[in-house]
């Protein structure tokens, strides 16, 4: 398959700005005034955040604390079921490392939550998630951008890169030593 429709199939996005508003590890921005707060956090870290952030909220709303090790398919599913059942006002916070922050945020914003309604908290940047575009599988890794980790589906070794997907929450791998040319150089990357 030619990149271009790699990338097309990927959906990439440029960046995380639309809804990544703050900077690591700095305590998010005060809930604010809203009818009902909802904090989902990932790791130590994280709880302590959404914790901290959850006491500043205005006593009289409703107020819901999900704690959870990582980003897993019941947590995402506990958000989905929680944004399904909200009322208008409802303010969000997602507090934990990069892999489970983005990943909870991407399923947020396809729920239909706004930028004004959802805070995301990163507090710390050593996992991500790698998406193969040869078997759409995502690896989570503690590799950096620019190294190459094994895709768990099918053992490719992909070279993490730089392109972010908002909506799968991952990096783009490129099979490592591949013989196409990297997505950039094609120019069909904004
Ligand atoms: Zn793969």
């Amino acid at each position: 398959m030619p990149w271009a429709s790699l990338l097309a199939t990927a959906r990439l996005r440029p960046d995380m700005k639309a809804f990544s508003s703050v900077p690591d590890n700095a305590p998010p921005k005060p809930p604010g005034r809203a009818t009902e707060f909802f904090a989902l956090s990932f790791g130590e870290a994280g709880r302590a955040a959404a914790t901290e952030w959850l006491a500043q909220a205005n006593s009289s709303a409703q107020r819901r604390h999900v704690v959870a090790e990582e980003a897993s398919d019941h947590a995402l599913a506990t958000l989905r079921g929680h944004l399904r059942t909200a009322v208008v006002g409802l303010r969000v916070l997602i507090a934990g490392p990069e892999a489970d922050a983005y990943k909870a945020a991407a399923v947020a914003c396809e729920a239909g939550l706004v930028q004004e309604e959802l805070i995301v908290a990163v507090t710390n940047r050593n996992a991500k998630r790698v998406f193969c575009p040869h078997c759409r599988t995502e690896t989570r890794t503690a590799k950096a951008i620019g190294a190459v980790a094994p895709c768990n589906g099918c053992g490719r070794q992909l070279e993490i890169y730089h392109h972010f997907s908002r909506r799968t929450a991952s990096y783009l791998g490129f099979m490592a030593d591949a013989e196409e040319p990297r997505p950039a150089a094609l120019g069909v990357v904004a």
